[in-house]
C-alpha cells in the first residue's frame, strides 16, 4: 500500500474532515467529563479565513461563529450572512474590544466573550439598551497572569462581575480566558481549573449563575472540556494554519 502525503488545500473535502475530526475530539474529552458533546458549543474561529470556507464550515452545521475584530467581522458577516437554511448564524466577539467600538459590536455580535472593564460594559450595556435587546457576555480573565495579554487579573474578578451584573442590558453568563500561551497540555490544565474555581467562588459569593465557560483553542480544547469547559473556541484544527502575524483584538 503506497501512502502519499495529502495537500491540505488541494482536497476539497479536508475542511469537512477537520471538522469531522474535532467534533469527535469534543464529544470524547466531554465524557471523560461526564458530559455528551451536545453540552459543549464549538465556537469556528474564522479570523482571517476566507468567506467562501465560512460558508462551506456553515453548510457543514457549525453555526456559531468567532472574530477576534469588529472590522474584519464587518465584511466577513456581510458575506455569510446570520442565518443558514433557517437556522441563526451566532456570532461571538472573542478579541479585545476598544470602547469607542462597543456600539458597533452590539450591532454586528450576538455575544462578546472579552468584556474586562467596567466602561468597557457599561457602554455595551448602553448601546444594547438602545437597540431594545439584552447582550449576553463573559468577562475576560487573565489567568497567566502576564502582562502583555487582556482581561482581569483573578484579584479584580468579583469587584467588576458584581458591578457587570447589576447592568441592565447585559446578560453576564460566565468567564472566558485564553489561558496558558505555549499549548503545553499541562501548563494549560492550571489555568482552565483556575478559571473554573474563579467561577465558582465568584457565583457563590455574589449569588449569580455563571454557567458558562468559555476557554479551549485547537491545542488545548480537550483539555479545557475536561476541566469544563462549556465553550470552544477552535479555529486552526477547523479551518488550517493561519498566517504567522500575531493578531489582536478591535
Ligand atoms: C485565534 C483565537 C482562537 C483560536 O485559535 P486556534 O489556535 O486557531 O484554535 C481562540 N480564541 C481567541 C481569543 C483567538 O484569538
Amino acid at each position: 500500500m503506497t501512502t502519499l502525503p495529502r495537500p491540505v488545500k488541494a482536497d476539497p473535502s479536508a475542511l469537512s474532515a477537520r471538522l469531522e475530526e474535532v467534533r469527535s475530539r469534543i464529544s470524547n474529552a466531554a465524557k471523560r467529563s461526564g458530559r455528551e458533546g451536545s453540552e459543549i458549543r464549538l465556537i469556528g474561529v474564522v479570523k482571517t479565513v476566507g468567506a467562501d470556507a465560512v460558508r462551506e464550515a456553515v453548510a457543514l452545521g457549525l453555526h456559531d461563529l468567532g472574530e477576534n475584530r469588529v472590522q474584519e467581522a464587518e465584511q466577513k458577516i456581510a458575506a455569510v450572512g446570520r442565518a443558514s437554511e433557517g437556522r441563526p448564524i451566532r456570532w461571538h466577539l472573542i478579541g479585545h474590544l476598544q470602547r469607542n467600538k462597543a456600539a458597533r459590536a452590539v450591532q454586528l455580535f450576538d455575544s462578546v466573550h472579552s468584556v474586562d472593564r467596567l466602561q468597557l460594559a457599561e457602554a455595551l450595556s448602553r448601546h444594547a439598551a438602545a437597540k431594545g435587546q439584552t447582550l449576553p457576555i463573559l468577562i475576560e480573565v487573565n489567568v497567566s497572569r502576564e502582562a502583555t495579554k487582556f482581561g482581569v487579573p483573578p484579584d479584580a474578578l468579583e469587584p467588576l462581575a458584581g458591578k457587570i451584573a447589576e447592568l441592565e442590558s447585559l446578560s453576564l453568563e460566565g468567564l472566558m480566558t485564553v489561558g496558558a500561551p505555549a499549548a503545553f497540555g499541562a501548563d494549560a490544565r492550571a489555568g482552565f481549573a483556575e478559571l473554573r474555581e474563579l467561577r465558582d467562588r465568584a457565583a457563590r459569593s455574589l449569588g449569580l449563575t455563571l454557567p458558562q465557560l468559555s476557554m479551549g483553542m485547537s491545542g488545548d480544547f480537550e483539555v479545557a472540556i475536561e476541566e469544563g469547559s462549556t465553550m470552544v473556541r477552535v479555529g486552526s484544527a477547523i479551518f488550517g494554519a493561519r498566517p504567522a502575524a500575531p493578531r489582536g483584538g478591535g
